[in-house]
């Protein structure tokens, strides 16, 4: 027994390490909250998690371009097209159902009461979302104008619905010439930069799926530049491995320091408690109980084995409150142990982790009805049912970085009437309930790269089997 243990803690020695790590970082950081420190210190303990964040995040552009086009150029268009579609097809029905499964849950508990308000400062203005053109961004990021700056910046607009003052002027514009004066004087609506982070991955998907079924139409003239993402895509793989053996530090850094840089524990928790287990109890519902059951009866596999095998990603996930921080991770699982086809996790993932997000969409449906509990306002079928629609739209919408979230919730509270600046009120809680969402929100991409891969497997058998014809007919 003894021996199996040892041979167990080998095989698995980096799981056991991460998990001590979450240990070893909750603990130390309560136990740090007795002592006195300031900033400083702070930024000293989290210093290593800083480092695995920016290891991780230097290797999404890469991974994300190569694994993208590599496996799409070689699938023939139809494969990719009906894979693609049941991916679409899982995103879509699974984030509805975690969106409602949130506002049956928070109708049921009903955590907002107005009393809570009393005595909670909101600084912030009401800034009123003009949606329709909130949603035409999300679109609009679909096809950046320029694939070089899309690797640098994302930008995210929102534009705020107020009277334009007469001499306003937009950001950036300057009257050098006699373009940007007519662009002034145009300006119906003031247009308002809420968010802007990180890389503009939608954009950068959409061309790379072009890109990629270009590539493998052309067949042997094609053939170079596919074995060169192939390639390519192999080595980011193994710089994925290095940094894993680095990440138990990273995500203990992490913890600690954000455990010993909350404030006002005691307060949050009290005022907030409710509303913070409703989304917990959710989110706990939807992957213990909906998406293994969806994946059960889809694949007839184990989702528990599945779930083991996703461990250490989901780990991940809860220290970096990122999907796309996690990325290289979650494919590394997913191929690693639970055997999902590269071809698919290539395709199917990077997709996922950008639009799927059940966690983001059932945190969002709970916030929004929440914040309207507090306000004593009542909402009618018609606007819970946007609250449905808007909650799945905001959390396609949001970046896979942390909290972005809480920027797509003004899209969800707009769309209904109710006050945005009442956010600030759950930003408070937002560090743990963002990783929560997020590890989430990876487990809801593994499962559908997991049922994508048994649907499609006839296919790929074709198309390998193919491969193999065309091999043994080679002189
Ligand atoms: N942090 C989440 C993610 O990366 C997004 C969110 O804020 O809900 O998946």
């Amino acid at each position: 027994c003894g021996r199996k243990f040892v041979t167990w803690t080998k095989i698995n020695l980096l799981l056991v390490l991460t998990v001590l790590g979450v240990f070893l970082g909750i603990l130390i950081g309560f136990l740090a909250r007795f002592a006195e420190y300031g900033k400083d210190a702070i930024m000293l303990v989290s210093f290593p998690g800083d480092i695995l964040m920016r290891m991780l995040k230097m290797l999404i552009l890469p991974l994300i371009i190569s694994s993208m086009i590599a496996g799409l150029a070689q699938l023939d268009a139809k494969s990719s097209g009906r894979m693609g579609s049941r991916a679409l097809g899982y995103y879509f029905v699974t984030t509805m159902l975690a969106a409602i499964l949130g506002i049956i849950l928070v109708t049921a508990i009903h955590p907002g009461d107005p009393s809570i308000k009393e005595g909670v400062d909101l600084e912030s203005e009401n800034k009123n979302v003009y949606t329709l053109d909130a949603f035409l961004d999300l679109i609009r990021n679909m096809f950046p104008e320029n694939l070089l700056q899309a690797c640098f910046q994302q930008v995210e607009t929102t534009y705020v619905k107020d009277k334009v003052k007469p001499n306003y002027v937009p950001p950036g514009v300057n009257f050098t010439n006699l373009t940007d004066f007519e662009n002034v004087t145009q300006y119906k609506e003031k247009r308002e930069l809420i968010y802007k982070d990180g890389t503009n991955v939608l954009g950068l998907i959409i061309f790379c799926i072009v890109f990629g079924v270009t590539c493998g139409q052309l067949g042997e003239e094609g053939e170079v530049m596919v074995h060169f993402f192939v390639t390519l895509n192999d080595i980011i793989m193994r710089i994925v491995v290095l940094v894993m053996w680095y990440s138990p530090l990273g995500i203990m850094s992490l913890i600690i320091g954000k455990i010993m840089s909350i404030t006002d524990l005691a307060r949050t928790a009290q005022q907030l408690g409710l509303y913070m287990l409703t989304v917990i109890i959710g989110l706990v519902i939807h992957a213990g109980l909906t998406l293994p059951l969806i994946f059960f009866v889809i694949t007839r596999k184990n989702p528990l084995t599945f779930l083991k095998g996703m461990l250490q990603a989901w780990i991940t996930a809860l220290g970096t409150a990122s999907s796309a921080a996690t990325l290289p991770i979650t494919f590394r699982c997913l191929e690693e142990n639970n055997h999902i086809d590269k071809r698919v996790t290539r395709f199917v993932l990077p997709v996922g982790a950008t639009v799927n997000m059940d966690g983001t969409a059932l945190y969002e449906a709970v916030a929004a009805i929440f914040i309207a509990q507090m306000n004593g306002i009542n909402l009618s079928a018609g606007q819970v049912i946007a609250v449905s629609l808007t909650a799945t739209a905001a959390s396609v919408g949001a970046a896979s970085v942390p909290s972005a979230g809480l920027v797509t919730m003004l899209l969800v509270l707009s769309a209904v009437g109710l006050p945005t600046k009442d956010i600030t009120m759950i930003v408070a809680v937002d560090w743990l309930l963002d990783r929560l969402r997020t590890s989430i929100n990876v487990l809801g991409d593994a499962f559908g790269a997991g049922i994508v891969h048994h649907l499609s497997k006839a296919e790929l058998d074709k198309i390998d089997a193919e491969h193999a014809r065309i091999e043994m007919e080679m002189p």
